[in-house]
């Protein structure tokens, strides 16, 4: 599979890593660039650096959290929460700190877990309950209302962001369209937040709902669960509202619209999907575009609110790597804290 490596910060060069991986270097620190220095760490071992990866896991639904805190032992249930990481991304099962298994932890990628309530949201579990299909729902399957076919949202914070409203608009407005275009649902802009079932803000750091953000790369963004409506980005990403993002300067330039389309994803009550080309992936790979749904996003969508008879299906599938990697950065604590147990039959229990 094609993973979402290019975030990597320095020593791991894309020849340590399978094709698809890119090594994309910057002067701007990933918040899990470290745990490039745990490569080929496995259990038993104790290094410095292992705590971190033991928080970035509890973080994402794989270990519970600790109160005393985390210790640097790679320990059985490190291992084991490791095997359940690299089991939903796809990667060879190995229990180790490989180096793609590292690679795609430090990709940025949506704050929103991946498993919750220790079971997973992803991967082989819910390929279970939907056949070959890969997607997934909060615990319980909260949707908006079945009489709700008109949701308003409302930008309501953007002072710290210097992107413009009116061009904030536009973007939300294209990522919304995408659901639109396949569900019953439509989308409008409403005149105030007290008239929105949906609010989108930027906000940087600690912003109140126990999920502070991180600076450039880490999480991007995370959105809660229906009926919560709130969907929060990381205001010091470097965000590309207009263009081609591809050729933005920056190596870290990330594309809103992109990582809109996700978060609104979860905002209708999908959960984070296995399948790499899913809207729904988990992570992202910088400068790059990733805004159609694909089909797995669309029968996991379809299965909550209906078709919509004028649907003009999927488009292709990118050939590029570069685009299947999608993420945005959730933190999993909103989602935990409304929702109790994932897409049910998961039946893959983290062993914690
Ligand atoms: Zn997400
Ligand atoms: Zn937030």
């Amino acid at each position: 599979m094609a993973v979402a490596a290019a975030l990597v910060v320095a020593p791991v060069s894309s020849t340590d890593l399978p094709s698809g991986f890119a090594a994309i270097t910057s002067k701007i620190p990933n918040p899990w660039s470290a745990f490039r220095n745990l490569t080929g760490c496995h259990f038993g071992e104790q290094q410095q650096g292992v705590a971190k990866v033991k928080d970035y896991l509890s973080h994402f639904g794989y270990l519970p959290q600790s109160s005393s805190g985390f210790t640097d032992l790679f320990d059985a249930d490190l291992e084991e929460a490791i095997k359940v990481y690299q089991r939903n991304f796809g990667l060879n099962i190995s229990g180790v700190m490989d180096a793609p298994t590292v690679a795609q932890m430090m990709a940025p990628r949506c704050g929103v877990a991946d498993v919750i309530n220790g079971t997973s949201t992803m991967g082989g579990a819910s390929s279970h309950v939907h056949g070959r299909n890969l997607y997934t729902y909060f615990p319980g399957s909260p949707t908006w209302p079945r009489s709700r076919k008109s949701l308003r949202y409302f930008i309501t914070q953007t002072a710290a962001t210097t992107i413009d409203r009116a061009t904030l608009s536009l973007v939300f407005e294209r990522a919304f369209a995408r659901w639109s275009a396949a569900t019953t649902l439509n989308f409008t802009e409403a005149a105030s937040a007290k008239d929105a079932d949906i609010t989108i803000g930027f906000y940087a750091g600690d912003h109140g709902d126990g999920e502070a953000f991180d600076g450039p790369l880490g999480t991007l963004a995370h959105a809660f669960s229906p009926t919560d409506g709130r969907f929060h980005l990381d205001a010091a990403e470097a965000w590309v509202a207009t263009g081609d993002v591809s050729r933005a300067s920056s190596d870290v330039a990330v594309d809103l619209e992109s990582v809109a389309v996700h978060e609104i994803g979860h905002l209708l009550g999908l959960g984070h999907s296995s399948e790499p080309g899913a809207i729904m992936y988990p992570t992202i790979t910088s400068r790059t575009r990733k805004v159609d749904l694909a089909s797995d996003d669309v029968v996991g969508i379809q299965s909550l609110y209906g078709g919509n008879p004028n649907f003009k299906g999927v488009a292709p599938p990118a050939t590029s790597s570069r685009d299947m990697d999608s993420g945005a950065g959730a933190s999993s604590r909103p989602w935990s804290a409304l929702v109790a147990v994932v897409a049910v039959a998961a039946g893959l229990v983290v062993a914690l």
